[in-house]
């Protein structure tokens, strides 16, 4: 499994070598995805995002049971995440009754559609981080204008207003959204469990159903939704929840069939 030792919030991928029979897995207690690799079998999960050291002990410690091997275990550093502040229009802040179901549903619509990125992957090549330079990372808590506080579950990148914005592997388009708080948002599923959010778009240049190759523009950056500037907050959704991007873009995922396209 690598990392051996991860925090609260990153990916773990676990890599199956020597069968040819599809591996029968669990992470706490949770069916583990594995899809066939160039050496094996592999899958990714997330690691709880309140997962503490003192987890290890418990119950809940992240524990991989493959069926007919040992059962592994990842070691968890203690992760405490930035605090913020942020101050946005009070609508924004503080959001309505009606407004705060359209939130609901607009979460809820995301999940779901991530959910749609289960089954064989559709990628051949290691996934690529869009460039930018990183302007809020994953896991900071903001506090915003009227006290209460949430948990920023993506990566926000520098972009610039009306910049392209490309997919970061290929897929198929599970989602184009008008969010309350995302704004204008696509959301493709990679297979594998792995799907990828983009938030705050400008314009969407892509429509559900869409496949995508790899670095396809998928729309244009911007500030729709509740965004204090032009930024793309890149979201990955894999089997257990939303994962640190800076962690999940260095694992070596490698379906099989990607030796042929891989130079
Ligand atoms: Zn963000």
């Amino acid at each position: 499994m690598t990392p051996s030792v991860v925090r609260p919030g990153d990916p773990v991928l676990v890599t199956v070598t020597g069968t040819r029979e599809l591996p029968h897995g669990t992470v706490n207690g949770k069916r583990l995805q594995f899809f066939a690799s160039r050496t094996g079998y592999q899958a990714v999960f997330a690691t709880a995002l309140d997962a503490t050291t003192d987890a290890i002990a418990a119950e809940d410690a992240v524990t991989v049971d493959i069926d007919g091997a040992p059962t592994q275990t990842v070691r968890l550093r203690s992760g405490t995440f930035a605090e913020t502040s942020v101050i946005v229009e009070d609508e924004l802040a503080n959001p309505s009754k009606a407004d705060r179901a359209r939130i609901d549903a607009d979460n809820a619509a995301i999940i779901h559609a991530a959910a749609r990125a289960s089954g064989e992957p559709q990628f051949a090549r290691p996934f690529r981080r869009p460039p930018g330079e990183v302007m809020s990372a994953f896991g900071t808590w903001r506090t915003f204008n009227d006290g209460h506080r949430s948990q920023h579950l993506g990566l926000d990148l520098f972009a610039r207003e009306g910049s392209r914005v490309n997919a970061i592997n290929a897929g198929t388009v599970v989602l184009v959204r008008d969010c309350f708080l995302a704004g204008n948002v696509v959301v493709i599923a990679h297979g594998g469990g792995i799907a990828s959010a983009y938030y705050h778009l400008s314009q969407i240049s892509v429509a559900e159903g869409d496949t995508v190759a790899p670095g396809d523009e998928i729309g244009r950056a911007g500030h729709t939704g509740r965004a204090t500037g032009p930024h793309l907050h890149l979201s990955i959704h894999v089997p257990g929840g939303m994962v640190n991007p800076a962690a999940f873009f260095p694992l070596q995922l490698a379906p099989a069939g990607s030796a042929v396209t891989q130079r």
